[in-house]
């Protein structure tokens, strides 16, 4: 691909030098599980995200089905989450043996739409999983007020939301907002909202590793202390296991990785939003495209646009032919994947917006000539 959705090199040659020396000092202390890189990087992250505990594990995955077994989600549990995601999302809720239920989603945001969460509570929900989509935070005002009515907690499903700020519902068609919800919490990182964030380090994310790796945050003694239990066989005291736990510690590698990419993301989220901004200016004429609305706080993990008129797989095959990536995220709702088939009624808007979006290339080192041709050649398709 002459303009592929995403290329990692550019950013690995910018920081050669710093990467490779913190990989050579790892292979020279010889730790390569947890140890001092995981322990700093755990504090460094939070700090920047302003929590009291950070708990490095193995991945995303990890991160999610480590938060639901510490907050005790059990078999006969529900969690509500968003219909629209990755299946990770999905799955870490079946794999502690609850049953996902899914919400669907506002087309503004690709989010979680609160007023579908309400309606599939019953008594069995334990816990809602709102998804900071393609890097926009979700309407976590209205979100954590249902949470409190009903007594549920929330995990936030951060993996591509690093960095993302928490600036208000409104800025989408949501129906009402409760003020003093929104004013505690706004300017807040997400992942410091809920009970739980879960990170992924994943490579192709904002703050990604080269490998595989996770992170736990959380405000909460008793939810930091069970996710650090369990991310090592269940056990506080080496040999002394007093739960089933899981071996999903992050290695020292990735950590050291990301100490040095840490430094730079708030750099590198702000190119996305002003690629995402440019993007928005050059295709605001297409008759056909609806493209995303730029909130603040968004940090564009995807740059996603809408093709209304069921013309998204020819676009998608045209760019192709011009050497221009792009992905659709996701063809199929969790909830209608052959894993779950004949089990869940589809989500209308979830539906409708699985066949219309398309996510063009964006990472920060993308240029605006590149961003322009890609415009371009979009606004000569109609
Ligand atoms: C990537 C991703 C995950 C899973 O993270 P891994 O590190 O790949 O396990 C979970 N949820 C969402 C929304 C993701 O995009």
């Amino acid at each position: 691909m002459k303009i592929p959705v995403l290329d990692l090199k550019p950013q690995y040659q910018q920081l050669k030098a710093e990467i490779d020396q913190a990989i050579a000092n790892v292979l020279e202390s010889t730790q390569f599980v947890l140890g001092p890189e995981v322990k700093l990087l755990e504090s460094e992250i939070a700090n920047y995200l302003g929590v009291k505990h950070a708990i490095g594990v193995n991945s995303g995955t990890d991160a999610l089905i480590i938060a639901l077994r510490a907050l005790k989600i059990e078999p006969g549990d529900e969690v509500i989450t968003t219909s629209f995601s990755f299946y990770a999302t999905a799955e870490s809720i079946s794999l502690v043996g609850a049953k996902p239920i899914f919400a669907d989603i506002q087309a503004d945001s690709f989010n979680i739409d609160p007023t579908t969460i309400k309606e599939k509570i019953t008594s069995k929900t334990k816990a809602i999983i709102p998804v900071h989509l393609y890097g926009q935070p979700a309407a976590m005002a209205q979100i954590n007020t249902i949470a409190q009515e009903f007594g549920l907690k929330v995990i936030e499903d951060c993996a591509q939301a690093f960095g993302a700020v928490y600036h208000g519902d409104c800025n989408h068609s949501y129906q009402s907002c409760d003020d003093n919800q929104q004013q505690k919490i706004t300017g807040k990182y997400v992942g410091s909202i809920g009970d739980v964030g879960a990170y992924s380090f994943y490579p192709t994310k904002n703050l990604g590793a080269y490998g595989d790796g996770g992170m736990i945050v959380t405000n909460s003694d008793n939810i930091g202390e069970l996710a650090q239990m369990l991310r090592v066989h269940g056990a506080k005291k080496n040999y002394h296991n007093e739960l089933l736990g899981y071996n999903s510690r992050l290695d020292s590698l990735q950590a050291c990785i990301l100490r040095v990419k840490l430094k730079y993301i708030n750099q590198w989220n702000k190119a996305r939003r002003n690629i995402a901004e440019n993007y928005n200016q050059l295709l605001a004429n297409h008759p056909n495209i609806i493209t995303p609305t730029i909130t603040k706080g968004h940090v564009f993990h995807q740059y996603t646009i809408r093709v209304t008129n069921g013309k998204r797989d020819a676009l998608k095959d045209y760019l192709a032919n011009l050497g221009i990536g792009s992905m659709i995220y996701y063809p199929i709702p969790q909830d209608q994947l052959p894993v779950y088939k004949g089990q869940y009624q589809p989500n209308p808007i979830t539906m409708k917006l699985a066949q219309e979006v398309l996510s063009l290339p964006i990472f920060p080192e993308l240029s605006l000539e590149k961003v322009t041709e890609v415009a371009q050649a979009i606004n000569n398709f109609q």
